[in-house]
């Protein structure tokens, strides 16, 4: 099917103990001979699953490249599913680069992103959304994300879309037949068997569907903003949350004057957390350039936290800052609770109000709390699959028809075949999810996410 084995560095580009150069495809065996001394055995006869220790040369000047461990699986037990190869050995940018050159001058090609793991889908060792949990896994940024990547590269997203597919076909061709029957009655009672059987399927992908929202909060992330007034807070509640020193804590206003960022998980959903500078008038260029940016921020928020320090705060500065807000994605944090005495603040009755003290911690679990509610985030955590939107789509695609399906049902027996066809339509749409159908377009959108060398 392909021609030359391709190879890519499979370990991230940089400094490090060792790294891994993987090479596959046919002729493998071969590539990889010429770079090894001419006294070996060829690398053909090396056993499934075992290592070897030797000298890489370059195949033409014989010029020593590295000492490396080479692991040698015959396909089809590979990740590919072909003769695979991969050599372990010094790791660093130029070393790395010498032995991928070195396995290139034999006879590879270099890899496309994740060509790897497409060799693999295509020669059925995975299916596609295995595939797609592959690139999840790598990229995942929290533990919970890992898990539900690993838990679909399992295959329990697919099976479930396998088994709905099955279920499709099988009630297709059940339709198919009903007209055989004499008795009218047995074609009624069938019919209603099948609505019974289709509103159970549709009840399946409702569930399915509902997984979306937590899938794109896994997959994406959330962006939080921590804006106010200069000194309201704000650098101590992002060291609060990230429990440690990351942003200067200093009563100067002004101190934050440029973005800091950090990565935070917030149960589980991977979180960018952003401090701001203060905002507020400034005739300082830095300070103005920092403001500037804070409302770029804030308008692209998924959340915005407005820290406010009611001691500091009056009615007239609250009203000014808060129409900078999108007010369905905001909450109010009244810092510094553990001081007395503070003002009472006329606000709009709909946006949630937390009081806290950065300084000891106080309301930071119920913040928290506040948070995931209003970003939809569950603490139920399980390892249960969760849908991406290309899997959204089809399975709409699917729903779509299905309603269809029983509104024909409902109708007239000779609108039975047409419903019968028709749901050939849903069962493509689970194909595709699955890859039991797929083209090129879907593919290159799929692996063209990929790192190369995966
Ligand atoms: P920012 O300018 O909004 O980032 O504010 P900072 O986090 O730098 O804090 C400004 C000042 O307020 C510092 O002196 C902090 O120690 C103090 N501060 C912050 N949070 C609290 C709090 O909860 N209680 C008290 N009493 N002081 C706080």
């Amino acid at each position: 099917m392909f021609e030359k084995p391709i190879a890519a560095i499979a370990t991230p580009v940089g400094y490090g103990g060792i790294c891994v150069v993987r090479i596959s495809g046919p002729n493998v065996f071969s590539v990889i001979d010429r770079v090894l001394s001419d006294k070996m055995d060829s690398v053909s006869e090396r056993k499934n699953g075992t290592f070897f220790y030797s000298t890489i040369y370059d195949c033409e000047t014989r010029e020593t490249i590295d000492d490396a461990l080479i692991l040698v699986f015959h396909g089809p037990k590979s990740y590919t599913g072909e003769d695979t190869v991969e050599i372990q050995g010094h790791g660093g940018v130029i070393p790395a680069q010498r032995l991928l050159d070195a396995v290139l001058k034999a006879g590879a090609q270099l890899a496309a992103p994740g060509e790897f793991t497409k060799r693999s889908f295509l020669n059925g060792n995975m299916d596609l959304t295995q595939a797609e949990a592959v690139c999840d896994l790598i990229q995942s940024q929290t533990e919970r994300a890992a898990a539900v990547a690993k838990c679909q590269l399992d295959g329990a997203l697919g099976n479930k879309i396998h088994l709905m597919y099955d279920q499709i076909v099988d009630i297709s061709s059940d339709l198919e037949h009903v007209l055989d029957f004499d008795e009218g009655d047995i074609a009624n009672n069938f019919v209603l068997k099948t609505v019974q059987r289709i509103d159970a399927l549709k009840f399946f992908i409702d569930d399915m569907i509902s997984s979306w929202r937590e899938g794109e909060l896994l997959r994406q992330g959330v962006l939080i903003v921590l804006s106010g007034a200069p000194n309201a807070g704000k650098s101590s509640l992002l060291n609060a949350l990230l429990q440690r020193n990351r942003a200067i804590v200093h009563n100067t206003p002004g101190t934050t004057r440029d973005i800091i960022e950090e990565s935070y998980s917030l149960s589980g959903i991977p979180a960018r957390l952003v401090d701001t500078a203060g905002l507020r008038d400034s005739d300082n260029a830095i300070e103005c350039e920092g403001i500037k940016r804070a409302h770029a921020l804030i308008d692209q928020a998924d959340l915005n936290l407005l820290i406010i320090d009611r001691h500091e705060m009056d009615q007239q500065k609250i009203d000014s800052i808060i129409q900078f807000f999108n007010k369905n994605k905001l909450i109010l944090v009244y810092n510094k609770s553990d001081l007395v005495q503070m003002q009472v603040l006329d606000l709009p009755a709909n946006i949630p109000v937390v009081n806290i003290s950065a300084l000891n911690g106080d309301g930071l679990d119920y913040l928290k709390q506040t948070m995931k509610n209003h970003l939809g985030i569950t603490d139920d955590f399980q390892t249960q699959p969760v849908i991406a939107q290309r899997h959204m789509e089809e399975l709409r695609t699917t729903q779509n028809v299905l309603s269809e399906v029983l509104q024909l049902l409902k109708s007239d027996l000779a609108d039975i075949v047409i419903a019968a066809n028709y749901l050939r339509e849903g069962s493509e749409a689970l194909g595709r999810i699955t890859g039991r159908i797929y083209s090129d377009d879907i593919l290159d959108n799929i692996f063209g996410k990929f790192c190369v060398g995966k």
